[in-house]
Order: structure tokens, then sequence, then C-alpha cells
């Protein structure tokens, strides 16, 4: 085990959070031993801002708890400990041990919780056997995640070469990566995530055990799936980590319908791709970035022939559009689960795309207050961008909202009175003299 001295690393407590530090030190006092972990160390020793700080512990998550009033126990599968410092929670877990050992029991918990269960395949199903630091660091996913803290004496410690793995630049899985994917498929996820998100290459027993397990991702619960997807395209590298995810043939296990539609129509690949670029640089702005909206980039290919089948079999497009975007999302939660909160706006996003084909009349124009009018008009230059042909539509929305409020109607208005007025002037004029 290496133990990296204070100053021979660059991580310092003023990029630590209050409340880790207080968890710590309060830990340390109670007897126990404390280290941050995990992300924190990875990204501080990286010189970036860690976006939350997870601890390790040795006290178990009931001695934990009784130190802490803020905090609560949740998880079933890793039990951790939540403490809230006002609108931050630092995350506490147990230091996690080898499954052949006998468990610890800790008296004080509920009979049978201390214990891990595999499934038939090898998926771990509950992995709450205790132990020690170094056991715990062995069970983590990837080498640079697997750096410890002590905020006493300010020393990292690395037992697995996560430091020279972040010097290399290099993502590796600890221990057999064909072991570590079939106890936990979403790790292959993580795998690809991490690689994209810190421009990292992945380690070639890490690669070349992905094949091979991938299709265990099929067992992995829809609702985690989708926290997963969170994580991957939220982070700010969505661009890198759909790369990563087609290179690896991963899409598949979470929206098998567009990766089949990616692997026949270049349109598609071009519209998933301007989509992530748009959330990466959304991020990177500090703007406002939704789900709703990635997943109706994504779903956009299957809802949109959906609706041309609906609409030339005779349906009314509204009618068509709805039924088309029901069923796909019907489609798509048989793998991945999308709560109502995301999936109610990307269907308005998908049924705007047919009211703002409207360009004439008071109506067209008041489109622009709605309150779905600024993601389903962004949603129209992505798909022009992608090379869908639209009638020079978003030209005339982004003209349009750049004029006075008197001045958008007069043109919408005048677009109408354009098309009648030939009829019009027709039926005024005299007939010519005999
Ligand atoms: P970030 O929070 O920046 O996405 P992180 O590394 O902190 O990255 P978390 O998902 O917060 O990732 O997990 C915290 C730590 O828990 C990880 O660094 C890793 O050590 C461990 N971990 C998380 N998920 C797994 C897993 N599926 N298998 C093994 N260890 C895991
Ligand atoms: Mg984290």
């Amino acid at each position: 085990m290496d133990i990296i001295p204070r100053d021979q690393h660059c991580i310092s407590r003023k990029n630590i959070s209050d409340g880790a530090l207080k968890v710590m030190s309060r830990l340390r006092s109670g007897g126990f031993q404390a280290y941050l972990v995990g992300g924190a160390v990875r990204d501080l020793l990286l010189g970036g801002r860690p976006k939350d700080f997870d601890i390790a512990t040795d006290a178990t998550p009931e001695a934990v708890t009784a130190l802490f009033r803020n905090s609560r126990i949740i998880g079933r599968r890793f039990r951790i400990v939540h403490v809230r410092f006002g609108r931050e929670i630092i995350e506490v877990t147990t230091f996690r041990g080898h499954h052949n050992n006998k468990p610890k029991e800790d008296p004080r918990s509920e009979k049978g919780s201390n214990h891990s269960r595999q499934s038939a395949s090898g998926l771990l199903l509950r992995d709450n056997v205790y132990g020690t630091l170094e056991e715990d660091a062995a069970r983590r996913d990837l080498s640079v995640n697997a750096l410890y803290y002590d905020s006493g004496k300010f020393e990292v410690f690395d037992h697995l070469h996560g430091i020279k793995d972040l010097e290399n630049r290099t993502i590796c899985v600890i221990g057999n990566p064909e072991q570590r994917y079939t106890e936990d498929p979403v790790r292959m996820l993580r795998v690809v995530r991490f690689a994209a998100k810190l421009d990292f290459n992945i380690d070639q027993r890490t690669a070349e055990a992905i094949p091979r397990c991938a299709h265990l991702l099929a067992e992995i619960p829809a609702a985690r799936l989708f926290d997963e997807f969170l994580k991957l395209f939220l982070g700010g590298s969505a661009s890198r980590t759909m790369d990563n995810l087609l290179e690896y043939n991963l899409l598949q296990y979470l929206f098998p319908s567009t990766n089949t539609c990616i692997e026949r129509d270049a349109t598609v690949v071009r519209l998933v791709q301007a989509a992530m670029k748009n959330t990466d640089n959304r991020i990177a702005e500090g703007k406002h970035v939704t789900p709703a909206f990635i997943l109706a980039a994504l779903l956009w290919p299957i809802v949109s022939k959906q609706f041309s089948v609906l609409e030339s079999s005779g349906e009314a497009p509204m009618v068509a559009m709805h039924s088309a975007a029901q069923s796909t999302v019907a489609d798509a939660v048989k793998y991945m689960s999308i709560p109502r909160r995301f999936s109610q706006p990307m269907k308005e996003i998908w049924e705007f795309q047919l009211r703002l084909q409207r360009r004439t009349g008071r109506k067209a124009i008041e489109l622009i207050e709605h309150r779905r009018f600024r993601a389903a008009y962004d949603f129209l230059l992505l798909r022009e961008q992608a090379g869908e042909d639209t009638g020079e539509l978003g030209n005339w929305w982004t003209e349009i909202q750049a004029l006075s409020p008197e001045q958008r109607l007069q043109k919408a208005t005048s677009a109408e009175g354009n098309h009648k007025r030939p009829k019009r002037i027709r039926k005024r004029r005299p007939n010519p003299a005999p």
C-alpha cells in the first residue's frame, strides 16, 4: 500500500466541504476511521471541483446514525447513511468486505440485513458485508475511484495503483474485469462514462471484457438504468459518452430502437450527435438542461417514423402524433424507465413540432408565449441541424422572435393576407367595360 504524504499531493482541506470535514472529524473523535473517497479524491487530485463528497468509515450504518442527528440510513442493495447539512448531503458508507468472509453482525442491525446475496448469474443483489479499508478498496469499481484521503493526517492512501492510473490517464477496473462486470454490469457503463468525462483511455483488459459481458446489462432494472442515464448524459460529456456507448455496443441496452435506427440511418446519427453537443454546450455555459429534451431527441427517429405511418394511413396529424408518442414511450420504458415528469414534456416537445408548422394568424404568434415553445423551437433547430427538411421553418421562427409584438402580428397576418389576397382582388375587380 502506498501512503502519499501531505507535501506530495495537491489536496487541500480548503477544497473540501465543511460538511464532509465535520463528518470525518466527528467519526474520528468517536473512535472510528473516516476517509474521503471516490470521485471527490479523484477530482481533487486532477485539480477539479468534486460535485459531491463521499466518506468511507469502519463505523456501521447504525453507529454513524447514532453520531449524527441529521442522518438516516438509505438503500437495501447497499446500505448507506445520508448526513444532511442544509442543502448538502454527505454520503457515508461502511467499508465493504469480501463475500466469502464470515459477516460481522452488528447487534443493533436488523437480522440478516448484513449479508450479501447473488443471483444465479452472479449479479450482486445485496452487498452489505463489512470489512477493512483494504477490502473496501478492492470492492470499488475503478482504481482511480479507490483513493482515500485522511483529513486528519492529510495523507492519501493508494492500494490499487490509482495514482499511477490517474497519471497515465487510464480507466482500469479493479480485479478481474469479467468477474466485476458479472457482479454488477452497470460498471461497464461507468467505465465508458468516466473515460468520457475525464478524457481517459480504457485499459485493454477493462475494454476487452465488455463485449463478453455486455448482454448482462439486460438484467438491470429499468429504474437503475434511468439513474445511470442521467449521469451518462447530464455530466457535461454526453457527446464523448455517446461515442463510447456506440463503440462498445452498449446503447442497445438503454435505447434498443434508437440503436437500430442509428445502424441504418446517417441522419439519426447526426441528430443524436447534435443533441449531445447541444447538451454539453448548454452545461458548459451554465444553462439549464432537461432530460426531457435529450430523451425527445433520442426517441425522435422512432416517433417520427410511426407518425408518418399513421398519418399516411389517414389519421389526423395531431391524433397520429399523439398515438405515435404513446407507443414510442410504452416501448422505451420496457428497457429504461422514464418518470412522467420527463415523459410528459417530451411528448409535448414532439406534438409542438406540428404546431410550429403553422405560420399564419394570431394563433401562431401566441405559440411563442407557450411554456414549451423554447424547448420545441430548440428541438426544431436540432432537427434541421441533423439535415431534416422542415422547409426553412426554423428561420421563420428565429426571425419572428426578433420582432416586436406588433411586427410579429403583422408578419403572421400579412402572410395570411398574401395567401388570400389574389382571390379577394379578383372578386372586387369590376367587370371590364364591354
Ligand atoms: P461522480 O460522483 O463524479 O459521478 P463518483 O466516482 O463519486 O463520481 P459515485 O457514483 O458517486 O461516483 O460513487 C462513489 C464511489 O463509490 C465511486 O467512486 C466508487 O468508488 C464506488 N462505486 C460506485 N458505484 C460502484 C459500483 N457499481 N461498483 C463498485 N464501486 C462503485
Ligand atoms: Mg460521487
